[in-house]
């Protein structure tokens, strides 16, 4: 993998498709931190509310990932009034665990992007919210299909060239499971970011611990992923609760404030898979499961409604 690939993802993502113009989308500036939680609870809600309807999705890493997409979309990112594929002068965001895609449908809807009521078809035939997210169906928001594991780095490196071969300023951000970090091409294109100092990358890490088989540690150890980074030539910087929206906040801003420096910015955020539903966290087990009615009522409860459900 080298420059030629780099150049065909860059042209591929930004080629003229899928422009969509619509005016919901809601200023980025939130009135207050309050605002935002209310937000994270609601999104929650939607998150379980989702995966019980179809009785599929994976509920445990979006829950672990509500903070930091909230964070995301309604304070870090500057980012335009409206959709299209070009995705020139904002900040872009590529999801590579591409199966916590309730959390980032959830986030897209509550933001303006589409319509909240259509988080109801989640997972169905023709629905545009497929399990894993693509782009032939077009959804606002959707840059590319990700579910393909340990992929993502690798395309959001192709954006981050685009961006400064275009001379836009604007910054790529990208999240990534810790499960993922066990597939080789993560480390090819870790290693290229460095050698090719792609400073207008912000690449984070969800480190549960988990992933769908079990423990990182017992699946396949990953040892220090921050020391990984750093030797590797990244300048990383850990956010050890990434469900304190505070923390959460804090750290993506000092991440965008090392940017431009010559190196590519890892964030290594600490996250508990299920966060926000007693009987979800700690465990792997809800990684890729839906909850039952009972389960469904009780997890609501500890999430009282705040924005409405849609
Ligand atoms: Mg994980």
């Amino acid at each position: 993998m080298g420059k030629v690939f780099y150049k065909l993802i860059s042209s591929y993502l930004f080629s003229p498709t899928n422009a969509v113009t619509f005016d919901t989308i809601k200023n980025h500036t939130m009135a207050n931190t309050q605002e935002q939680q209310d937000i994270v609870v609601q999104v929650r809600r939607d998150i379980l509310r989702m995966v019980h309807k179809v009785n599929s999705g994976h509920p445990g890493g979006s829950l672990g990932c509500t903070e930091f997409f909230v964070a995301l979309y309604h304070e870090i990112m500057d980012i335009k009034n409206g959709f299209d594929m070009d995705g020139k002068n904002e900040d872009l965001f590529f999801l590579s665990n591409g199966h916590i895609s309730p959390v980032f449908y959830s986030v897209l809807a509550r933001k303006g992007y589409f319509p909240v009521e259509e988080l109801n078809t989640f997972r169905l035939i023709n629905s545009r919210l497929q399990g894993h997210p693509t782009t032939h169906e077009g959804l606002p928001g959707g840059r590319v299909a990700s579910g393909s594991l340990g992929q993502g780095m690798s395309v959001a490196i192709g954006a981050a060239l685009a961006k400064k071969l275009n001379g836009d300023n604007h910054l790529v951000f990208s999240l990534h499971g810790d499960g993922e970090l066990q597939e080789g091409q993560n480390w090819e294109a870790i290693m290229y970011a460095a050698g090719n100092n792609v400073d207008n990358l912000i690449a984070t890490i969800d480190l549960n611990g988990q992933q769908i088989d079990g423990a990182t540690k017992d699946v396949l150890p990953l040892g220090d992923v921050a020391e990984k980074f750093r030797v590797f030539g990244w300048d990383v910087l850990e956010i050890d609760n990434g469900n304190d929206l505070t923390q959460v906040i804090t750290g993506l801003t000092e991440a965008k404030g090392r940017t431009g420096k010559g190196k590519p910015v890892c964030i290594v955020m600490t996250t508990m898979m299920g966060n926000g539903v007693d009987f979800m966290m700690h465990t792997h087990a809800w990684h890729g499961k839906a909850p039952s009615d009972e389960q469904l009522e009780t997890a609501l409860a500890q999430n009282p409604e705040t924005l409405g459900d849609y």
